[in-house]
């Protein structure tokens, strides 16, 4: 039995040499998933998806890997993107994707070490992401102070380029050990250690020297309600968040005139300065409104015992006609016929509260004339809308309804 399931289980190249990307394998089973075809190897370099580590890409004999998954008895079955004829492949690893993980890997290591080192947090939870990787502490709280004294841990480790060392232990020996985290399981046991500072159960990929890291830094810090979590990025990631951010922070300082390190600063004073524009504005605004409804006001036709004002414009604001109706209505003895005409036509009539008059008739005759039939209201304030039209037919619409009105008059 031991030795069937030793023939079934296919040999991780990875576990001795992270860094091969060529190898040499046979076919030992031909499978489909989903769509795709898929075969399981004797031995392989492709790092199958688990513990929070993203599988590898690559070729096997010039055809695309799509996906790598581990099977519970261990064989690791490889998608492709089509068949392979051949029972003897050669398979190449994309470096560039492992060599990322492999940073990122160890850099959760170095992190989950601090976490435990400094505030005796556990890593409950591991995320390798394409953007960006996380890990879960079991810890409350973590102040943006700590998390800079976690980061600053972290990169002197880096500094210090620690090896980090891979050995296959039994389960007695494992035990012995001072581990961060027992492993579950109860067959050998994979230990990989961070020279003096970390001794953990792992089955991933890893650098062989902490400087191979480059830098790692926090990205986010999230409260969560269970514990903390948090973002990072390692070595080419930081490297290309670094680029990123420069450029942004250099093309906001350009554009405001001001030292990089003023940005904050200067979006604050701008940001007060369009308040206080914007209440500028405001003010200008209604006094312009006051002064136009002056005018008409000023300009009103009589019409029996009313007074009529009748205005178009074109691509009035809805909101500064409503205004000027509210206005014009305040006054005595008033009925405001206003309308704007272009991108779309508008009509509103409105009257004052001691005019006898319902608007809603009037309203439907005038867009009749526009071609419409949208428009509602109360009876001493209609309005309703049609397509675009020239501002002489709502001059029309309109004039119709002061001619109904005289006629209601009489
Ligand atoms: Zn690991």
């Amino acid at each position: 039995m031991a030795t069937q399931k030793a023939q079934l289980v296919t040999h991780r190249l990875y576990f001795d040499d992270p860094y091969l990307t060529e190898f040499q394998a046979s076919i030992t089973e031909r499978t489909c998933v989903g769509n795709h075809p898929a075969v399981v190897l004797n031995q392989t370099a492709f790092y199958a998806t688990s513990g929070g580590q993203p599988h590898d890409t690559g070729r096997i004999n010039g055809i695309e890997v799509l996906d790598v998954t581990v099977q519970p008895d261990g064989r690791i079955a490889h998608v492709l993107a089509a068949e392979v004829q051949q029972d003897r492949v050669q398979g190449q690893v994309d470096w560039a994707r492992r060599f990322d993980h492999m940073q990122q890997h160890t850099g959760q290591h170095l992190l989950s070490a601090a976490g435990w080192h400094l505030w005796q947090a556990e890593t409950v939870g591991f995320h390798l992401g394409a953007h960006s990787s996380s890990i879960d502490l079991n810890i409350d709280q973590v102040t943006a102070d700590k998390a800079d004294a976690a980061e600053l841990w972290v990169n002197r480790a880096i500094w210090e380029n620690r090896p980090v060392q891979v050995e296959m232990l039994n389960p007695a020996q494992a035990a012995k050990l001072p581990l961060r985290k027992p492993p579950p399981v109860e067959e050998a046991v994979r230990i990989v250690e961070i020279k003096g500072l970390d001794l953990t159960a792992c089955g991933g990929t890893h650098l062989r020297k902490t400087g191979e890291l480059g830098m790692v830094k926090i990205t986010r810090l999230e409260n969560r309600p269970k514990g903390i979590r948090l973002e990072f990025l390692c070595g080419l990631r930081t490297l290309a968040d670094y680029q990123l951010k420069h450029r942004t922070i250099t093309q906001l300082a350009n554009s405001l005139t001001v030292g990089y390190w003023e940005v904050a600063a200067a979006t604050d004073r701008l940001r007060q300065e369009l308040k206080a524009a914007r209440g500028a504005l405001a003010a200008a605004e209604s006094g312009l409104l006051e002064y136009q409804a002056q005018d008409l006001i000023r300009q009103a036709e009589t019409a029996g015992d009313l007074r009529v004002v009748r205005q178009v414009y074109v691509d009035r604001d809805r909101q500064e006609l409503n205004w000027l109706a509210r206005r014009l209505t305040a006054e005595p003895s008033m009925v405001a016929l206003l309308g704007t005409g272009g991108v779309k036509s508008h009509i509103l009539l409105a009257r004052s509260q001691d005019v006898d008059c319902d608007m809603l008739p009037l309203l439907t005759s005038a867009l009749q004339l526009l071609g419409s039939t949208t428009g509602g209201g109360r009876p001493e304030w209609a309005q309703g809308g049609g397509p675009t039209a020239d501002s002489r037919r709502v001059q029309q619409a309109l004039d119709h309804v002061l001619q109904l009105l005289l006629d209601h008059q009489n």
